[in-house]
């Protein structure tokens, strides 16, 4: 065999003008094996290309029988071209016969050649093919032979995903590139989201294989990894990230990686052997990537993240690439899928176009998934692998309700979707039709329909769903997707733009609830045992009175000459009201001397949610405006289970009598104290919930947004009396302590209620 270490550059660049050539594609692979053979001296050259049902088939030869081609074949992980395929790994042998997983295909003639060398063709670490060259004579094949074959084989893998071979694909069969792929994640919120794939960090398509003048491209690599070095350098010097842990360690990974020399070394000898430099960061990141993604180590597997990203800093460095030329195609079914993101970049993309998020990490409570779901988009999280397995424009349908996501769907998974989006949109546009329908019971009971909200995106829905005003703004959620503390001019001008974008509805500002699982990254405590107990809410925020005098001097002045309703998360003790009503005097003392415009009146109020309190509701009642509960928490601390652990989260019934009897205890009170009284829980959303709610006496709500529509289409038909008649003697009947829930199903069944 010739010496390949010229080799290599001239058979490139006649592949190159193959390329280039327009010819059928069945030719123009043709004539690339014959190419290889005779340049790397070999009798044998043959392209085998991975299909949709896992069959590696035969799609083009020089020196095996002809009548083979698209009839041999090859399941993956099946002979040593299907084991080439299956790790990912080149396989160099003398005598390939020898090797146990040898199969002998008889239509292709290839007893008489010994010596073997197959290389996978890889496009993101994922096979794509194998191309093998075979010899008579038994030999080794040289380190620099496998390399170049390697090299080679990326021409290959860009023609595959060019879809080039469509045409000369049976009919009925599908390449595997194209196949439809299920992912299994977790639904993160609710919904269907039908669209296309929009790569958040799209990847960089390297059509510029083949380079003129090695020199040249080893400098341009060069110049780029010396940029990236710097950037990373200057990255960890900024003062922000020099304060957070976790982002450090991965930038200092970056670091430890854009200094490894086997790493250079391996894209400056793809180089050599006659790549771009951009076409050898792809190569070796693509070689990389197979290899790491068979790895089980969690550790690892992450780290091959980081690499991988680095890789792709790097390939922008090298294209000049800025992810905002990617947006003039954007399709308007946007679905985008990325490993991890911020919030705010998720808030970068045009708002109407997105259907839906695939992540491959992330939680939910993660804040890009708080945003997410304000903004009313399917999600699935922790779907492993959907970055390489997507191509951008690729169609897609994500179902938040079950975590599911589906690349490229069969027609007939597709119809189905469809047919379940139309029906949701035909009960939403139902919804809708009530929007401006006032909501009285059918005898009369007037029920306020108020929404949660947290963040701008949310205001539009007040408009949507008709909500008559926001029972619940959580102000931390501006802190969770800040990279900073916001200062108290920032927290003002927010509160400002919540209440002009109500336009006149009334808000109940909730002062800040963070801990717990509302993590935010800046204000990091000591790590606690059981953070749902731990220093959180107002615990924090009376521990921190500057934090919390900003926070009302900020919503007394974004309130300046209307009305203030605010109101405090997690009390436990009546004291601690009285202690926050205090630092609020004191502003309010401060404002006014300093000539400010003060509130034109101020609703003071308590979130209850602890159950302490319910051994002091007349105190409590007597010290606020209004008391708010918060039966998310409420039930979990009197059930003692942790509301975010699916395993025991659902293991009791919100219908269950205990908990409705104590919700009832709470009406009594307030009707006894003469003080408001609404629900801002989860409870209060869904219909059967929500007209137990008003069985029991309740006459205001604070749901989601969504729920609305559906809540008020309930109490539309509800006869509010009659049911607290027998909801009322359920409580009473101390024999049975189950679960009202059949019950109720029962009556809404024979009283016409839709839920
Ligand atoms: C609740 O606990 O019910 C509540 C409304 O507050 P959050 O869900 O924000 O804790
Ligand atoms: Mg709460």
């Amino acid at each position: 065999m010739r010496d390949l270490s010229t080799g290599p550059r001239v058979l490139l660049k006649r592949l190159r003008e193959l390329m280039a050539e327009a010819l059928e594609p069945q030719e123009r692979l043709d004539r690339i094996v014959r190419e290889i053979a005779s340049n790397m001296v070999a009798e044998v050259c043959s392209v085998y290309v991975l299909r949709a049902d896992g069959v590696l088939e035969l799609y083009a030869t020089e020196g095996l029988n002809p009548d083979a081609v698209h009839l041999a074949q090859l399941k993956m992980g099946q002979g040593l071209v299907g084991t080439i395929a299956a790790s990912a790994q080149p396989l160099s042998l003398s005598d390939a016969q020898a090797h146990p997983a040898f199969r002998y295909l008889p239509e292709t003639g290839e007893e008489i050649y010994h010596s073997f060398l197959g290389v996978p063709i890889l496009r993101t670490g994922r096979s794509l093919g194998v191309l093998v060259v075979q010899n008579k004579a038994q030999r080794n094949y040289r380190e620099d032979e496998v390399e170049a074959l390697e090299t080679t084989a990326m021409v290959l893998a860009e023609m595959i995903a060019t879809g080039e071979l469509k045409k000369i694909t049976r009919p009925g069969l599908e390449l595997d590139l194209t196949r439809p792929v299920t992912i299994d994640g977790d639904g993160y919120s609710e919904g269907i989201g039908l669209g296309h794939v929009v790569l958040h960090e799209p990847r960089i398509v390297v059509t510029n294989l083949l380079n003129e003048d090695s020199d040249t491209e080893i400098r341009r690599l060069a110049e780029a990894i010396g940029s990236l070095r710097l950037s990373i350098d200057d990255m960890l010097s900024r003062r922000e990230i020099s304060m957070e842990g976790e982002h450090r360690e991965v930038l200092e990974t970056y670091r430890m990686f854009a200094h490894d020399q086997g790493w250079v070394r391996r894209m400056e000898e793809a180089i050599r052997n006659g790549l771009t430099a951009e076409a050898a960061v792809e190569k070796v990141q693509s070689d990389t990537k197979a290899r790491m993604i068979r790895l089980t180590d969690p550790y690892l597997r992450e780290r091959m993240h980081d690499f991988d990203d680095l890789a792709n800093r790097l390939l922008r460095q090298l294209t000049g690439f800025s992810p905002n030329s990617a947006s003039e195609n954007f399709p308007h079914d946007a679905i985008i899928f990325a490993r991890a993101m911020g919030a705010a970049e998720l808030l970068d993309y045009p708002r109407v176009n997105l259907r839906g998020l695939v992540l491959e990490e992330g939680a939910v409570t993660s804040h890009v998934v708080i945003v997410a779901r304000a903004m009313g988009i399917a999600i699935v999280g922790q779907a492993a692998g959907a970055v390489a397995l997507a191509e951008n424009g690729d169609a897609v349908i994500i179902d938040g309700d079950d975590g599911k996501v589906h690349l490229r769907p069969m027609v007939d998974l597709q119809k189905a979707y469809e047919e379940k989006v139309r029906l949701r949109a035909r009960r939403q546009e139902q919804f809708r039709a009530l929007r401006d329908v006032e909501p009285l019971t059918r005898d009369g009971q007037r029920i306020t329909l108020q929404m949660n909200a947290g963040l701008l995106v949310d205001l539009p829905q007040l408009e949507e769903s008709g909500a008559e005003g926001i029972g619940l703004f959580r102000t931390e959620l501006q802190f969770m997707i800040s990279s900073s503390m916001p200062k108290g001019d920032e927290q003002e001008a927010f509160y400002r733009s919540v209440v002009r974008q109500a336009g006149g509805r009334p808000v109940t500002f909730r002062t800040l609830d963070i801990g717990g699982d509302k993590v935010v990254s800046y204000f990091r405590s000591q790590e606690e045992e059981n953070p749902a107990l731990g220093w959180r809410a107002i615990r924090l925020s009376l521990d921190r009175p500057g934090l919390l005098r900003t926070q009302l001097r900020a919503l007394l002045k974004a309130a300046s000459g209307a009305e203030l309703k605010m109101m405090v998360p997690m009390v436990t003790e009546v004291a601690e009201l009285r202690a926050v009503w205090e630092l609020m005097q004191k502003e309010v003392q401060h404002l006014s001397k300093f000539g400010h415009v003060l509130p034109k009146k101020l609703q003071f109020g308590a979130m209850l949610e602890v159950p302490s309190l319910m051994w002091q509701l007349d105190e409590l009642m007597e010290e606020v405006d209004f008391v708010s509960v918060g039966s998310n928490d409420l039930f979990q601390f009197m059930m003692a289970v942790d509301r975010g652990n699916a395993r025991v989260s659902d293991r009791f019934d919100v219908l269950g009598k205990p908990f409705l009897r104590i919700l009832r205890d709470i009406v009594r009170a307030a009707a006894r104290n003469k003080t408001a009284l609404t629900l801002c829980g989860e409870m209060g959303g869904k219909p059967l919930t929500a007209m137990a709610l008003i069985g029991l006496g309740f006459r205001s709500l604070s749901i989601s947004p969504t729920g609305i529509g559906p809540v008020k289409a309930m109490l539309l038909g509800l006869d509010a009396d009659r049911l607290h008649q027998m909801l009322d003697a359920a409580l009473d009947d101390v024999k049975d302590t189950g679960s009202v829930r059949e019950m109720l199903k029962r009556f809404a069944d024979e009283e016409g209620i839709p839920l």
